[in-house]
């Protein structure tokens, strides 16, 4: 394999004008060029390969160069690119195919004028055609794998994105769409769209802004998803200024065809890269899960991430499954990381239970709190019109509480509602509900049951607690309730029903408390009566 620096004028070069000025270079397997522009390269067969199994000479992931080719003897060159008006359709785009009909006897060459837009290495072999076919089928379909898992899981994110509302879900979609994008535009799958490929063709500023674009957005993702804000403010800071670089890279991207955007842009991956690192890292150890899923899904990615701007700076020529296992990484990443996503959720929604749990019960008696308990008297009073049961409203509250809190201080007090709560609690059935409505005072739902009953349950509760004193830090308190109870008569909403219950709560204190009071409605008044 030899190089000939520049572009003399083809005739001269294929009459042999230029023989002496081609130059050994590489390794005879790879053509390694460091410069953008037109060079030519000169393939030489150092033995003959025979014509017999339709052997191809093979230019492996040529990405966004373009060639013109000349066997022995051609007078037109062949074109080969991945994409545009020379895209070679009857070949996967994993390569540049060149049939050689007749073989090439020893000491033959094949000519190369290569445009190369960005430095590259093209691996160089000769392939029976039948093999040629089989590789292409198996690229073909792992390209197609990898390329529609990413865009199913973009889906699949802007779905979540749509439902849950959480932004890291939006950031990961876009992500995937540039990743998508990237590789599509350099690997020349954007080929199946023959317009776009024909603006996109040679160009490699799109690749790199679609590149730059999904750096800045799975920064963003990764952020959000291991909560850097809170927990690593100055990773987060680094990741900011990787993101500010890069989105400026971009802008250059558009309007620069320069190969410093993209050593600048590769420099700017592999500090992002080490950042995510350290912050999986420690958020790992720190025992952060999404730190972990972190971990594990982009850490494959950013060790070929990393493999592969280290080959593109030319630093080292990297494995030859690199390109195979690339386009994989940013795959297998997105999937775990969507299942980590949907774990974290899971996260939020036991914390919004636990919260909502929280929301529903007193927090000092551990009775229903003040909304639920009413909620749950506005059930009660359909179910029981619409089932024609009786259902019964006791209303309490302590006597002279105020006294207590004075006389023994507020702690005292707190206990001792917890106390009253818990006795009257005790001689309630399964079925009956209690909840603090707010202070001192307390309301239980008895269904079932009449009034005659739930009086008998009233005192009931009401011995509960005057049986003994409570025994509350140091102090021993003497604690007695007044409880009004009222019946649900046909017809009666519940705000009125609780009106009764607290008019005959109010007819207790008034009768010197310590006692129950059950409030009967007349048939023909609309004035509560004792009974
Ligand atoms: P009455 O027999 O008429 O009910 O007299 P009372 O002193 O109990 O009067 P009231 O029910 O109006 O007083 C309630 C007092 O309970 C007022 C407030 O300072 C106190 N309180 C309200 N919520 C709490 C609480 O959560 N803990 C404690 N320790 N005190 C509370
Ligand atoms: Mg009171």
């Amino acid at each position: 394999m030899s190089r000939l620096e520049g572009d003399p004028v083809p005739a001269r070069v294929l009459t042999g004008d230029f023989d002496d000025d081609f130059v050994p270079h590489g390794d005879g397997r790879t053509i390694r060029e460091e410069r953008i522009g037109i060079h030519w390269w000169r393939i030489t067969a150092l033995e003959a390969i025979p014509a017999d199994r339709d052997p191809r000479l093979v230019l492996h992931f040529p990405y966004l160069s373009r060639a013109e080719i000349w066997r022995p003897g051609d007078l037109l060159p062949l074109r080969r690119a991945l994409m545009g008006q020379d895209a070679d359709l009857a070949h996967s785009a994993r390569a540049f195919f060149v049939p050689l009909p007749r073989g090439l006897e020893r000491g033959q060459h094949v000519d190369i004028r290569l445009h190369t837009p960005t430095p590259i290495a093209i691996e160089v072999s000769v392939e029976p055609a039948v093999q040629s076919h089989r590789q292409d089928l198996a690229y073909a379909s792992w390209r197609a794998a990898v390329l529609v898992t990413m865009m199913v899981l973009a889906v699949l994110a802007f779905g979540f994105w749509g439902g849950v509302g959480e932004r890291a879900y939006l950031y990961l979609m876009i992500a995937l769409l540039c990743q998508v994008l990237y590789l599509a535009t350099l690997g020349g799958d954007l080929r199946v769209f023959p317009e776009l490929a024909e603006r996109l063709a040679g160009d490699p500023r799109a690749g790199r802004v679609f590149g730059f674009l999904a750096l800045v957005t799975s920064n963003g993702f990764l952020a959000h998803f291991m909560e850097l804000r809170q927990h690593q403010p100055r990773v987060l800071r680094s990741l900011h200024i990787c993101n500010g670089l890069a989105l400026l890279l971009a802008a250059l991207a558009v309007f620069s065809v320069s190969r410093y955007v993209a050593l600048a842009g590769n420099l700017v991956i592999l500090a992002s890269v080490l950042l995510v690192l350290f912050a999986s890292v420690s958020g790992s150890l720190r025992g952060q899960r999404s730190a972990r899923f972190v971990l594990v899904s982009w850490l494959p990615l950013m060790a070929l991430v990393t493999m592969r701007v280290l080959q593109v700076l030319g630093v080292w020529a990297g494995p030859y499954w690199l390109a195979y296992a690339y386009p994989a990484g940013f795959a297998i990443a997105g999937l775990v990381v969507t299942i980590g996503l949907s774990d974290k959720m899971q996260e939020l929604r036991r914390d919004r239970d636990q919260a909502s749990q929280m929301a529903s019960y007193d927090a000092l008696t551990g009775t229903s709190s003040r909304p639920v308990i009413e909620d749950l008297l506005r059930t009660s009073v359909d179910e029981a019109h619409k089932s024609g049961m009786p259902l019964s409203l006791v209303f309490f509250d302590i006597d002279h509480f105020k006294l207590i809190n004075d006389t023994h201080g507020h702690r005292v007090g707190d206990e001792c509602i917890r106390i009253v709560a818990l006795r009257v609690r005790n001689r309630l059935r399964t079925y009956d509900q209690i909840g603090r409505y707010g202070g001192d005072e307390m309301m239980v739902l008895l269904p079932c049951t009449g009034l005659k009953e739930a009086i008998g349950v009233a005192e009931n509760m009401r011995s509960a607690v005057n049986c003994r004193p409570i025994a509350a830090e140091d102090a021993v308190v003497d604690v007695t309730l007044s409880l009004g109870v009222a019946e649900l008569q046909p017809g009666e909403t519940p705000e009125q029903l609780l009106e009764r219950a607290d008019a005959a709560l109010y007819a207790s204190k008034s009768a010197g408390r310590d006692r129950v009071i059950g409030h009967i409605r007349p048939m023909f008044s609309g004035r509560g009566a004792r009974a």
